[in-house]
């Protein structure tokens, strides 16, 4: 078997990193930073979002599991000293994969040349660099409302706890192959009305949002951001694709929420 550890970067993450690549060895497994089946990333959720965009190209083929070194972990559930049990269970066991849904961007540009596509693992979102978002909304190709206000967060199920939550979204079970639209401080007054409530989309409802005013998006996908210029439309749909995560033990959803956000 092939692996690969990705690191935050910290001290003590890098310690970690070198002492799993050690074990690993030992065990006869091999070190392919190109090609892994198995990547292993050490720091926090961060961390593990940076290696799912490193290796979009290979999810058929690459199971991801994270250990956290500080901070919250919500992806990246395993303890720096349950680092010899995983490398252990890692050598010696065949691991059984969970798939999580992952939200699928079409950037389309005024001058109909190019389209960018994105997977998020956890989010995009879409916000005026000045002013307001004025923003037209089809869904499945229907129009749905204008959007006025400081942006949207277009969610996976996994990232639902995420900045979707920070907004008053609901946390989705990663089971529902969904995306969730939530607003960011909507405009709603006598002339401009928006739904209010977080939307969940299911597989193969497609979300347009078209820019009315032209002005300069920010896009960001995941933890990167980038500055739109003449923006036509961004198309929100759930990916064909999944990201696999190596499963070791039971660590049901639902417990993982409560260890988060309300405490052991
Ligand atoms: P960050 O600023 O370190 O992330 C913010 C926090 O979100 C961190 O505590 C991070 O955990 C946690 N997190 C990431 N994915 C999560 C998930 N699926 N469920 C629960 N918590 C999660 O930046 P980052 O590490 O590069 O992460 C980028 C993400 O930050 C974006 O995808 C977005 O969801 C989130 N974000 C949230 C807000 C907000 O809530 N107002 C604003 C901007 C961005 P770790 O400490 O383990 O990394
Ligand atoms: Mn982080």
């Amino acid at each position: 078997m092939r692996f690969a550890v990705t690191s935050r970067g910290d001290e003590t993450s890098n310690a970690l990193q070198k002492k799993l690549i050690n074990y690993l060895q030992e065990f006869d497994l091999e070190l392919n930073e190109e090609t892994p089946d198995i990547v292993i990333t050490v720091g926090g959720d961060g961390t593990l979002l940076h290696a799912f965009h490193r290796f979009h190209d290979r999810l058929d083929e690459t199971a991801f599991v994270g250990i956290h070194t500080g901070h919250l972990g919500f992806y990246a559930d395993w303890k720096p000293e349950e680092v010899e049990k995983l490398v252990i269970h890692i050598a010696k066991t065949p691991f059984q994969v969970v798939e999580y849904p992952l939200l699928e961007v079409v950037v389309r540009y005024d001058d109909h040349t190019r389209a960018d596509r994105h997977l998020a693992l956890n989010e995009c979102t879409i916000k005026s660099l000045e002013g307001s978002l004025v923003c037209q909304m089809d869904i499945k190709g229907e129009p749905f409302e204008t959007f006025r206000g400081d942006g949207l967060c277009i969610s996976t199920p996994s990232g639902s706890t995420a900045y979707n939550k920070s907004l008053g979204g609901a946390i989705l079970h990663p089971s529902l192959a969904s995306l969730q639209v939530s607003e960011m401080a909507s405009i709603n007054n006598r002339v401009y009305r928006t739904i209010g409530s977080p939307l969940v989309l299911p597989q193969h409802h497609t979300c347009l949002l078209k820019p009315v005013n032209d002005v300069d998006l920010m896009l960001t996908i995941d933890h990167a951001s980038l500055v739109g210029k003449n923006i036509k439309s961004l198309q929100c749909r759930v990916a064909e694709e999944s990201i696999r995560f190596a499963r070791f033990r039971p660590f049901p959803f639902w417990k993982r929420v409560k260890e988060s956000f309300i405490g052991d």
